[in-house]
C-alpha cells in the first residue's frame, strides 16, 4: 500500500496534476453515498442525476460561507455580531454564484427569505456557543486535499477547517448544520472525518490529533481521536470500496439499501424500494473512471 501526495490546496484538478497510475477518483461524499446505498451513489455519481437544493442544504452552505469569511477578519473582530452582519452578504454571493438557489423561495416571499437567513444566524449563534474565534488562527479554511492511495486511486475532498497547534498537533473541523437527527448521520460524518485523516496522514506523516465535529444547530462538539492503525484499515476500507464500486459499474447492478437516510433522499422516484424504475444505465460512465476528479467535490456545508 502506498501513497503520494498530488494536491495540497485550492489547485485546479487539472488531468495533468494527476498521476499517470492513478485509474479512478473517489470524494468522501461518494464514498459515503456507496457505503449507504450503492444505487444513491449510481444515481449521484453515475447517472448524475439533478438534485434540487434544499432550504437545509443552502442554509449548510452560506454558514460555511460565513465561517470561512469569518476568520478572514482580525482576530478581534470576530464576534457574534461581525459573523451576522456576513450573513445578508455572503448570500448574495451565494446566489450570484449559483441561480438556482433564488428559487428556493416564491417570488415576492420576503418573508420567507428574511426567515432563511434569520435561521442561519441563530445556526452561528450555536458556532459561538462551543468555540471563540478570536482565540484560533486555522491553518488551512475550506482546503481541497488529495492523495493517492494505493497506487491508482485518487482521493480528495474540501475539509472545512484544520488547525495546527505550536508543535504541529493537526486537529480537523467539521462544521455541522443539518437539522436532521444527528444520529442518521453521525457515522457518516465520521467516515468523512476519517477519510481527510487519511489525506492527511499520506500527505504529510501526520495522523490528526483529533477530528472534531462541530453540530451548530445544538451547540455541541464531538471528537474523536484516530490512530494510525485505525487509518490503515480505514485505507484498506476505502480501496476495498472502490473495488466494489469498480465491480458494480462492470456488471451495472447498483442495488438500493433503504434506511433511515431514505428520508432525505431525492431519489424515491426512480428508486425501485419505492416503486420507481432507475433510468438505463449510461455507457460513459464506464469509459471516464476519473470523470469525479475532473469535476470539483461536493462544496462544504451542501452535503449534509
Ligand atoms: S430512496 Fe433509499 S434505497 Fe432508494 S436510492 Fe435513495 S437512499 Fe437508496
Amino acid at each position: 500500500m502506498t501513497a503520494e501526495p498530488v494536491i495540497d490546496a485550492q489547485d485546479s484538478l487539472a488531468p495533468a496534476a494527476v498521476p499517470p497510475t492513478v485509474r479512478a477518483s473517489l470524494s468522501p461524499s461518494r464514498a459515503a453515498d456507496f457505503k449507504t446505498c450503492p444505487l444513491l451513489y449510481r444515481f449521484r455519481s453515475i447517472d448524475r442525476l439533478p438534485e434540487r437544493p434544499t432550504v437545509e442544504q443552502a442554509r449548510g452552505t452560506l454558514v460555511h460561507a460565513v465561517l470561512e469569511r469569518l476568520f478572514d477578519l482580525p482576530a478581534a473582530a470576530r464576534t457574534p455580531e461581525s459573523a451576522g452582519d456576513l450573513v445578508a452578504p455572503q448570500w448574495d454571493r451565494l446566489v450570484t454564484e449559483e441561480p438556482e438557489l433564488a428559487g428556493l423561495f416564491a417570488e415576492g416571499d420576503a418573508a420567507g427569505a428574511a426567515e432563511f437567513l434569520r435561521s442561519a444566524a441563530a445556526l452561528l449563534q450555536g458556532y459561538f456557543a462551543v468555540e471563540d474565534p478570536r482565540r484560533l488562527e486555522p491553518a488551512e479554511r475550506e482546503a481541497l486535499i488529495s492523495a493517492v492511495v494505493d497506487d491508482e486511486l485518487l482521493i480528495r475532498g474540501y475539509l472545512d477547517r484544520l488547525d495546527v497547534a505550536p508543535d504541529g498537533a493537526l486537529r480537523v473541523v467539521d462544521y455541522k448544520t443539518g437539522g436532521a437527527p444527528r444520529e442518521a448521520f453521525e457515522a457518516r460524518a465520521l467516515f468523512q472525518l476519517k477519510f481527510y485523516a487519511l489525506v492527511l496522514w499520506r500527505t504529510r506523516g501526520v495522523v490528526p490529533r483529533v477530528l472534531r465535529l462541530l453540530y451548530l444547530k445544538d451547540a455541541e462538539i464531538c471528537d474523536y481521536t484516530p490512530d494510525a492503525e485505525e487509518l490503515l484499515r480505514f485505507e484498506r476500507t476505502v480501496v476495498a470500496l472502490w473495488q466494489a464500486i469498480e465491480q458494480a459499474t462492470a456488471r451495472q447492478d447498483f442495488r438500493p439499501r433503504p434506511s433511515r437516510l431514505c428520508d432525505w433522499c431525492s431519489h424515491q422516484a426512480h428508486c425501485p424500494s419505492f416503486g420507481g424504475t432507475p433510468p438505463p444505465f449510461p455507457t460513459t460512465a464506464i469509459t471516464d473512471p476519473l470523470r469525479d476528479a475532473r469535476s470539483g467535490p461536493v462544496a462544504p456545508g451542501a452535503d449534509e
